[in-house]
Parts: C-alpha cells; sequence; structure tokens
C-alpha cells in the first residue's frame, strides 16, 4: 500500500492543508498526527469569547472525529512526534513506533515565549496559543472569582495584538485589567502613533490600566489575600492581580525540524513551493518563514502568523501535494485588530520596508514608501469598512 502523506498539527494549517488536498484528490492517504485532542476551533476567537460569554468547550466548532470522517483522514490524537528520518521517509511516535511517509508536511506551529521571572508564584503566569491554554486560563480565573463583589483583577505583561485583545475582552466582560509593557504605546511596533493613542484611550475608557516603560519582574503569592499575587515591576511599583496572562509573543519550536537536518533560523525556512530544504518535507503556518519572491529559501522569510496566510499556503501546498507544483502568492492580507472599543484594520507593509505613516483622513492612515506610494495602511473604528477600497489603493 502506498505510504500516506502524512501532516503533523491539527491548526489551521493541519486541517486547511487536509481538507485542500481531499478536495483535488478523493483516493490519496493522508494521516494527521497530532499532539492535542484535533478537534477543530478557530483560535481568534480565542480573545473575544469572554465579551460573548462562550466557555471553552463551546469554541470547539468541529470534533475531531468528525472532522477525520469528513475529510477521510486517518487521524493520530494525543500522539506526538519526536523525530524525522528524512532519508528513510518516516516520522518517530513518542514510544518509539514509526511510520512512513510519501510526502511530509509540518504544521506545528509556535510557543508562546516565556520570560524568566522570579517569584514563588510564577507557575501562574498563563499564556494562551490554544484552546487547551485558554481552557486552563479559563479555569484559573473562574478559581479565583468570588460569588458576588467585583471580579478579579488580571494583569497582561504585553500590551501587542493578543495582549490588547484580552485586555479589551476581558474589561467588557467586568474583569479590571491592568497591562504592562516596556513600549510608550499600545501596538506600537504596528501602527502609526496616532492609532495607537487613539487605541489606548478607548481601552482606558473601559477601564484598562496601563503601565508603560516597564516590565514585569517577579510574581509572588499575595501576602494579604489567598487568591492574589503580588506583582512587582522593573520599575519598583508593585501590582495586585488575581491572574496574570503572558502575551509577550510566539517562537517556532524548531527543534523536531532540526532533527531532520532542515534549515531553520527563527523558523522553518520555506521556498515559494512551501519546501523546506530537504526533498518531499513541507511547512507552513506560524512555524514559518516563507520566501520572498526573490529570495528562495532564505534566513530573510517572513513569519506571517495569521490566518489569512494560511489559506493561501494551505491552497497553494494541497496543489502541490496533489501532484501540480504551485508556488504560493500571498495577496495584500489585512488583519482585523478584535478591539471593538476601537476596531482597527492593519495591512502591514512589507517587513524590513523603509517609508512612514501618514494621515490620509480622520481614521484613516497610509504608510508611504520613499517615491510616495501606498505599501500599507491602518483604518480605525467606522473607518474600517473602507478595507476593500483601501486595499485597491496599495502598492503590492
Ligand atoms: C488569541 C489569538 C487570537 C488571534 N486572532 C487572530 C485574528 O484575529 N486574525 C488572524 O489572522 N490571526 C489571529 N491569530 C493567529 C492565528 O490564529 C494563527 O496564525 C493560526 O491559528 C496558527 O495556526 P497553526 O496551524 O500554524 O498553528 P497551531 O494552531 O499552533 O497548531 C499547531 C499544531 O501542531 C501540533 N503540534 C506541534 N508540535 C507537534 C509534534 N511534535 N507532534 C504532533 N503535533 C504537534 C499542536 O498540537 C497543534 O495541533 C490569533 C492567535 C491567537 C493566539
Amino acid at each position: 500500500m502506498k505510504a500516506p502523506v502524512i501532516i503533523i498539527g491539527a491548526g489551521l494549517a493541519g486541517w486547511t492543508t487536509a481538507r485542500e488536498l481531499r478536495k483535488l484528490d478523493s483516493d490519496v492517504p493522508i494521516t494527521l498526527i497530532t499532539a492535542d485532542s484535533g478537534d477543530f476551533y478557530a483560535k481568534p476567537s480565542l480573545s473575544n469569547a469572554y465579551a460573548q460569554g462562550r466557555s471553552p468547550a463551546q469554541l470547539v466548532s468541529t470534533e475531531a472525529s468528525k472532522m477525520a470522517q469528513t475529510l477521510a483522514v486517518t487521524l493520530l490524537p494525543h500522539t506526538r512526534v519526536s523525530r524525522i528520518d528524512a532519508a528513510a521517509r518516516t516520522v518517530g511516535l513518542e514510544g518509539g513506533s514509526a511510520l512512513g511517509y510519501s510526502q511530509l508536511v509540518l504544521a506545528t506551529g509556535a510557543l508562546p515565549i516565556r520570560v524568566p521571572l522570579a517569584g514563588n508564584a510564577t507557575q501562574r503566569v498563563l499564556s494562551i496559543n490554544s484552546l487547551q491554554d485558554f481552557e486552563a486560563f479559563h479555569a484559573a480565573l473562574q478559581a479565583v472569582t468570588p460569588g458576588g463583589g467585583p471580579k478579579p483583577r488580571v494583569l497582561i505583561m504585553g500590551a501587542g495584538l493578543i495582549g490588547c485583545e484580552f485586555a479589551n475582552d476581558l474589561a467588557s466582560a467586568g474583569y479590571r485589567v491592568s497591562l504592562v509593557d516596556p513600549g510608550a504605546s499600545p501596538l506600537a511596533a504596528l501602527l502609526p502613533a496616532e492609532a495607537s493613542a487613539a487605541l489606548q484611550a478607548a481601552l482606558e475608557k473601559l477601564g484598562v490600566e496601563f503601565h508603560f516603560g516597564t516590565t514585569v519582574a517577579s510574581v509572588n503569592a499575595g501576602a494579604s489575600a489567598e487568591a492574589a499575587m503580588d506583582v512587582s515591576l522593573a520599575n519598583g511599583q508593585t501590582l495586585t492581580a488575581h491572574g496574570v496572562l503572558s502575551a509577550v509573543g510566539l517562537r517556532a519550536d524548531t527543534a523536531l525540524a532540526q532533527s531532520a537536518g532542515l534549515k531553520t533560523e527563527r523558523a522553518i525556512l520555506v521556498d515559494r513551493l512551501l519546501q523546506t530544504s530537504a526533498e518531499g518535507i513541507y511547512a507552513l503556518g506560524d512555524g514559518v518563514q516563507y520566501a520572498s519572491a526573490a529570495s528562495g529559501l532564505s534566513a530573510h522569510g517572513a513569519a506571517l502568523p495569521y490566518v489569512m496566510p494560511i489559506m493561501n499556503a494551505a491552497r497553494a501546498l494541497a496543489a502541490t501535494l496533489a501532484g501540480t507544483p504551485t508556488a504560493v502568492h500571498f495577496p495584500l492580507m489585512p488583519v482585523s485588530i478584535k478591539t471593538p472599543a476601537l476596531p482597527l484594520v492593519a495591512a502591514l507593509p512589507q517587513p524590513g520596508s523603509s517609508g512612514l505613516w501618514h494621515a490620509v483622513q480622520d481614521g484613516i492612515w497610509h504608510w508611504l514608501d520613499e517615491a510616495g506610494q501606498p505599501r500599507g495602511f491602518v483604518l480605525a473604528g467606522a473607518q474600517t469598512a473602507q478595507r476593500m477600497a483601501q486595499s485597491k489603493l496599495v502598492v503590492l
């Protein structure tokens, strides 16, 4: 019997690749191996679940067994791949067994960055990059939520996209929120200064307290109340919090790729066909650096840890796996930032490109390159409705 296409990972990248491949080839055997349950959920929904009153269980859109049945996929849930032998075309599973593959897809995502912290309660600092993480966070907050009285205070480390979305979501649901970031304003790396200031004002109106220009130094069990923690900041201040969420970024876990001798840098390197440095091994999703048109398989590729790049990559990869080599093409991919206090849409310029933000109208900014060409935009508030019209103006 022909060895299957093996996909490692059951996030958006893994399941979408399986679905797109099945559309093109109803016969090819597909095996999906994943360390988690394999249940399908939209990860972006994790950061607006509180305001919508949705529990972790309600976020599962399709159970793993149903996904496997619909797509005629052999699913190995709760199974971790621990090594890859590119020459023998096998993957080794934790526990010792090995499976052969015809083509292999790494859709293994990324892991939250953990910054070293002092203190005796650092195990209570949680990150959210999966449904299981969200379950753990949800349970931890439930455990410290008293019946009646004010809702607990959550301290969020990092005022980037994920930190701001959770700050908005938790504050809308009545939690008290403190946001700590070494920068000077929220989403400072992505937004023009005026948009960042407007976001800060909108979140402050919801009750979010910002602590900029500093970081969390230590987390200790509180002296006053059992459930509270004392969180010391590098600027000498001490805050009280009942939950601490670390949202300081993701990094690809490249250990598995390295076990196969694949080229990696910050993440797994792939070419325009999404092939890694080993023939027949492909990769996509949050664990990948995509090659630019010019660079080929290069360490200068960009990480694109968003939904739209995954959808585009999965379609191209499925065609390649089905026998028609197809280079991935990324159109302009604006990202909606889920901060209902001030909704934002950002279509960012290519990483490293030089230019400056210019206010075009109230709530619209363009990133203009040296020739004055718009290479990206940010829309705020009611102007987010201009997403399509603004996308047409951008020069790719
Ligand atoms: C809170 C939050 C909100 C977001 N909101 C948005 C948004 O609004 N818009 C947007 O565009 N993007 C958003 N994103 C980003 C987007 O959700 C991700 O880019 C995307 O879900 C990543 O999917 P993935 O399949 O690459 O990785 P993952 O979802 O991380 O999946 C990785 C899979 O690999 C498995 N795995 C890893 N290692 C192994 C191994 N060795 N063996 C077996 N299995 C393994 C894991 O168990 C998992 O199933 C958000 C992200 C977060 C965290």
